[in-house]
């Protein structure tokens, strides 16, 4: 057998041996109970697919809660070495500290290390409850940028020196009328920039383009926030004009539109679709709320802003009965760096009874094999999942839904996707 190694880049791909060293991190309340289960299920995976020839050796990291009562930090500095140094890794939930000063452990992950991507597939496992009529016309993989936006966390409390700073200068621009109570007002502040909205519309497009998806909509607030929200949808074209022949856009349809009529436009979009052309169009946000529901199967590869992002991935998976098993990614598609987590908390009324439901932490881990190259193994630890929610075996929150289903207990869950491995 191999030994151990790290993984690297080499002319800008990713470089993985046959052992590679993947550091983990439990996390918070249910986080040890199903990282333990879902580590049982990569480990089947990978030995079913690849037999002896390769094999993730895990290296424990601590963050969160324990870190904290182990070491006084909630982050410790080797943690983020490690995350660093290992390019790839994998975490449960965290407990985000309360109180003033203290920022989320998941937030500061991602911007420490760049993580500029926040990736979410939201698809349908046949059998999971839903509270939609059509939960299998959901496949749509969300593209929320990571490190800009409200998020950056530049907030002034009202009746603070920050405050009235902010509103000198507003006073300076003359546009401090704008504010209707400016004496008890907070801000907060929305960086957008143009390298940010590139990156990420970029990763949304290579994806699209690697994956054979047919759309790729930009989900904006264009309308309102015109400089910010507005700056996204057009540097984002701006984007996919780089991509040359390979897409067509809503901008160069306008301009066939102008100049030769809707008819002929629509030729040429079709045209494009024949010619296997991704087509990259926009949307305001609140109507791709709407839309989302009403005709979900009209969106593929979706990218959008932090907030829109935060709140658009939920929608989705609590349309497809996935807000306890969707998956989640952080990637920099160039250092590589990438980490992969459970995108639900720490449950903490639920930590110790080996009761919920591990698979968010396992679709998150077929995303890692996934981007490992090890897509055989992703594809087994997706296909036991669809299994055993179409035969009823499952945990408790889907068991309480439904009346003739098997409930099994977190380890019992992993045992039995085991046994279908
Ligand atoms: P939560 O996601 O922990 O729990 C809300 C409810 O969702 C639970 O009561 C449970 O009914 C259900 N649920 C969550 N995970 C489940 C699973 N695996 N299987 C089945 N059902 C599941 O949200 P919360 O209670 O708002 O937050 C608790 C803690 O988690 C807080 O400290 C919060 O900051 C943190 N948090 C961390 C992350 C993260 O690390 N990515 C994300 C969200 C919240």
């Amino acid at each position: 057998m191999n030994k151990p190694e790290k993984l690297s880049v080499a002319a800008g791909q990713l470089q993985v041996p046959a052992v590679p060293i993947i550091p983990f991190i439990a996390g918070d309340g249910i986080g040890p109970e199903i990282w333990q289960a879902a580590r049982q299920v990569f480990d089947a995976a990978v030995k079913r697919v690849y037999g002896n020839e390769r094999r993730v050796e895990w290296k424990q990291e601590l963050a969160g809660q324990v870190a904290y009562e182990q070491t006084g930090s909630w982050l410790p500095a080797e943690t983020l070495q490690a995350l660093r140094t290992y390019l790839v890794a994998i975490k449960g939930p965290l407990t985000t500290p309360v109180g003033e000063g203290h920022r989320s452990i998941n937030v500061t992950l991602r911007q420490q290390l760049d993580l500029f991507a926040c990736v979410r597939p939201v698809r349908y496992f046949a059998g999971t409850p839903s509270p939609v009529k059509h939960p299998e016309r959901v496949d749509i993989t969300v593209f929320r940028e990571n490190t800009e936006d409200i998020y950056a966390g530049i907030d002034f409390a009202a009746h603070t020196s920050g405050a009235q700073a902010l509103l000198t200068l507003l006073q300076a621009q003359q546009q401090a009328d704008k504010v209707r109570f400016p004496q008890t007002a907070a801000f907060a502040l929305k960086p957008i920039s143009s390298e940010g909205s590139k990156r990420i519309v970029t990763a949304a497009l290579e994806y699209a383009l690697a994956q054979g998806k047919q759309t790729v909509t930009l989900v904006h607030k264009g309308n309102i926030m015109k400089k910010t929200e507005g700056g996204f949808k057009q540097w984002g074209y701006e984007a996919a004009a780089a991509f040359g022949e390979q897409v067509f856009t809503t901008p160069e349809y306008e301009q066939i539109r102008q100049q030769h009529g809707a008819a002929a436009a629509q030729v040429a979009q079709q045209e494009a679709v024949r010619a296997g052309k991704v087509i990259v169009n926009d949307i305001i946000a609140d109507n791709f709320f709407q839309q989302a529901l009403l005709q979900p199967e009209k969106f593929s590869v979706v990218v959008t802003t932090n907030l829109n992002g935060d709140y658009i991935s939920d929608a989705l998976a609590a349309q497809v009965g996935g807000i306890g098993i969707s998956p989640g990614a952080n990637i920099n598609y160039q250092t590589k760096r990438a980490l992969f987590e459970a995108t639900h908390g720490t449950a903490p009324q639920f930590a110790g009874q080996n009761k919920l439901n591990p698979t968010s932490l396992i679709l998150s881990g077929a995303m890692l094999f996934e981007y490992l190259g090890w897509t055989p193994v992703a594809e087994l630890l997706r296909s036991s999942i669809g299994q055993a929610i179409a035969q009823q075996h499952v945990t408790m929150d889907f068991a309480r839904a439904l009346p003739a289903a098997v409930e099994l207990s977190t380890s019992g869950f992993a045992a039995y996707l085991t046994e279908l491995i």
